[in-house]
C-alpha cells in the first residue's frame, strides 16, 4: 500500500484524499495465516505541514480469528483510526547512508516519526500495526459461548458432553484462600 506525496511536496498545507484497497489474505506471521479475508482498506488524508507528511484515516478489513473459549473460527470485522507522521529521509552528499529503514538512525530518530525516501510512503508497516493493535485480544463467537469442556475438550455449543464437572474445585479454592491470606 502506497501513497505518493508529489502533488503536495511543494505545497504547505496542501492535502489530499486517497484510497487504497489490497488483498492482504496471503499475508502471514511467522509462518502463520494472519487471516484476512476481506481486502484491507484504508480511507485516509495526507497533508504537508511543512514539519512533516500527516496521515489520517480509517482501516477496514474482515478477519478470521479462533474464538477464545471454543476456538471454533470467527470472522471479525476489523476497524481501526490511523495517524502517522512520515517525514522524508535525509540524504547527505547526495548519498544514502542508511541501508534498510530499520537501520535508519539520526535526530529525529526518538521521534514517532517514520522516514521515507523518494516521492512514495510505504503504508504497509503503520496499517498492520494499527489494524493488530484493534483485533480484540480475546474475540468471542457469540456473548455467551459456552466454550470447551475443559476435562472432554467437547464444544458445549454443540452440545452437552457426559462428564460431571463441580463448579467450583476444593482445592482450588483453598489455594485461593491461602493466596488471599498473604496479602
Ligand atoms: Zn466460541
Ligand atoms: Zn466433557
Amino acid at each position: 500500500m502506497q501513497v505518493n506525496i508529489g502533488p503536495i511536496k511543494d505545497q504547505k498545507g496542501g492535502e489530499f484524499s486517497f484510497r487504497l484497497e489490497e488483498d492482504w489474505s496471503d499475508l502471514k506471521m511467522d509462518g502463520q495465516p494472519l487471516g484476512f479475508v476481506s481486502p484491507v482498506v484504508l480511507k485516509g488524508k495526507i497533508g504537508w505541514t511543512g514539519e512533516c507528511f500527516l496521515l489520517r484515516g480509517t482501516i477496514e478489513t474482515e478477519m478470521k480469528i479462533a474464538c477464545a473459549r471454543c476456538l471454533e473460527p470467527k470472522q471479525l470485522r476489523i476497524q481501526a483510526e490511523i495517524m502517522e507522521e512520515f517525514r522524508r529521509a535525509h540524504h547527505r552528499d547526495g548519498q544514502d547512508e542508511y541501508g534498510d529503514d530499520t537501520g535508519a538512525k539520526d535526530d529525529w530518530a526518538d521521534e514517532d516519526i517514520q522516514e521515507f525516501r523518494g516521492l512514495v510512503i510505504d503504508l504497509d508497516e503503520v496499517v498492520l500495526d494499527n489494524l493488530l493493535v484493534s483485533v480484540p485480544i480475546k474475540p468471542l463467537c457469540k456473548e455467551d459461548c459456552r466454550g470447551l469442556c475443559p476435562q472432554c475438550g467437547q464444544d458445549l455449543n454443540k452440545g452437552e458432553c457426559s462428564c460431571e464437572i463441580d463448579d467450583i474445585n476444593p482445592h482450588m479454592d483453598i489455594l485461593r484462600k491461602l493466596l488471599d491470606s498473604g496479602d
